[in-house]
């Protein structure tokens, strides 16, 4: 008896830990060793999920491919046979979930899917929810320890099955193994050039104001670099420039990176939990101030007074000479997530600017000069003319700064952060970080 062919997404997350491997590998491997017993039928997605998640091991990511087999058993034991063995089951954060939807499912699947996946980017969820979800909808599953990995696997399930989300493209590159975990070799000049050729169709690969290359990682993980852009066509093209030690194999994901898909907008503080991402416009209540470490820190205060801290952390550079530009008064709308009770803020778009006044010495009428104080309380006087003043003259400043959408720098660029270029918006775009 011939079995019949069979579609399935097969949702892949939490294999990796600091000291190693990363679920795009995992994927991009069983992607490379499936097609020789199943046929791929997309690009692969690679979802960011909640980024204040605090189980995450980097940059909380989920996977997901789409193949077609004969015989789906075979598929399932294989990817759960790699997954056990190749991810990092010694580290105890580590605790992977697969999920396996056949198509037989992909209808009566799809609406809780798909809102499971839009939930994971902004909400917290529990493991015994993401598992409840999956036994009911009938769907395969492994988890491995406590299984947390089931809830990106789902999520990115979700996301293969949502036709809406707006998304962009990944291309990683991967080392060989011999060499996971030494120093990556690569020709800055080359990934220079391969960002001047593609931007901005490409993104993020160097962050010119800080001269510093951005799409090769630090981490002991497999990837030597990820060039992200706008289509699969500009990423392979930037790809082509570098030059850098051998690639093992690459791989190219749809993803939601560059989507803003984490942000609530909200109209209150009030309404703002812990661990989930905002859009929140308010009015400046205090001088922004930089702390120990660095961080440039203000209050930002809604319509029924509640404030909020807005920070511009250490590693988001000279992102903190705007918002140091800042005063009383000024209003704006932040983009970030809270955790401990503050926005870090991923871009901040300034929407009034309050006048800044100043009290200087006046100006004698006679030489045009600033008056001199005359002593404690006596006001002010011209020495040469003689003139005198009891007050100082309040003057308006200039401001410095102008209205406008501001982001970090592609070296402080999170995930999930939507870069202004990819705003349809001109008015927006006066104001990129390069
Ligand atoms: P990896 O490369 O392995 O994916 P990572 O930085 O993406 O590394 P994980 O190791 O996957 O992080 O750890 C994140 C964990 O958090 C996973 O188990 C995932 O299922 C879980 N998780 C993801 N999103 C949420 C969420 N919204 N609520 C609760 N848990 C979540």
């Amino acid at each position: 008896m011939t079995s019949k062919s069979v579609r399935m997404i097969i949702g892949i997350d939490d294999t990796d830990s600091r000291d190693g491997m990363c679920t795009t590998y995992l994927c991009a491997f069983l992607r490379d060793e499936i097609c020789s017993f199943a046929k791929i039928l997309s690009e692969p997605v690679l979802i960011r999920l909640n980024p204040t998640i605090p189980f995450k091991t980097r940059g909380n990511a989920s996977v997901a491919m789409l193949v077609q087999c004969s015989e789906p058993d075979v598929v399932v034991e294989h990817v759960t046979s790699v997954v056990a063995s190749m991810s990092c089951l010694e580290d105890e954060t580590t605790n992977p979930g697969v999920v396996f939807v056949t198509d037989d499912h992909f209808e009566k699947a799809r609406h809780e899917l798909v809102n499971f996946f839009r939930r994971a980017v902004k909400d917290v969820i529990s493991i015994d929810e993401a598992k409840t979800i999956a036994v009911n909808l009938g769907l395969g599953f492994r988890m491995f320890k406590n299984g947390r990995g089931i809830i990106g696997a789902l999520s990115a399930c979700g996301a293969m099955l949502d036709p809406e989300w707006d998304h962009t493209y990944e291309y990683i590159a991967y080392r060989e193994a011999n060499v996971w975990g030494t120093p990556r070799i690569f020709n800055e000049g080359s990934i220079f050039e391969a960002d001047r050729h593609t931007y901005p169709d490409t993104w993020d690969t160097v962050d010119l104001n800080n001269g510093v290359v951005v799409c090769v990682p630090h981490s002991k993980d497999p990837v030597l670099y990820g060039i992200r852009g706008k289509d699969t066509f500009s990423v392979k093209k930037a790809s082509s420039y570098v030059r850098s030690e051998p690639v093992e194999r690459v791989c190219i994901f749809r993803t939601n990176q560059g989507t803003d898909m984490h942000l609530i907008p909200v109209s209150k503080v009030f309404d703002i939990r812990e661990m989930h991402s905002y859009i929140l416009g308010g009015v400046v209540c205090s001088e922004p101030c930089t702390i120990r470490g660095g961080h440039t820190v203000f209050s930002l205060e809604d319509l029924n007074g509640d404030r909020i801290d807005c920070a511009a952390f250490e590693p988001t550079k000279n992102f903190r000479d705007i918002i140091r530009k800042l005063i009383p008064g000024d209003r704006v709308i932040v983009y970030g997530s809270v955790t401990e009770r503050t926005v870090n803020i991923e871009k901040i778009r300034i929407i009034f600017l309050v006048s800044k006044y100043e009290a200087i010495n006046p100006l004698c009428s006679g030489c045009g000069k600033r008056m001199k104080s005359a002593g404690m309380g006596q006001g002010y006087r011209c020495r040469k003319c003689g003139t005198s003043a009891k007050e100082k003259e309040i003057l308006e400043v200039k401001r410095n700064i102008e209205k406008g959408f501001y982001e970090v720098p592609p070296c402080a660029r999170r995930h999930l952060a939507k870069q202004l270029l990819r705003f349809n918006d001109s008015y927006v775009s006066v104001f990129p970080s390069r």
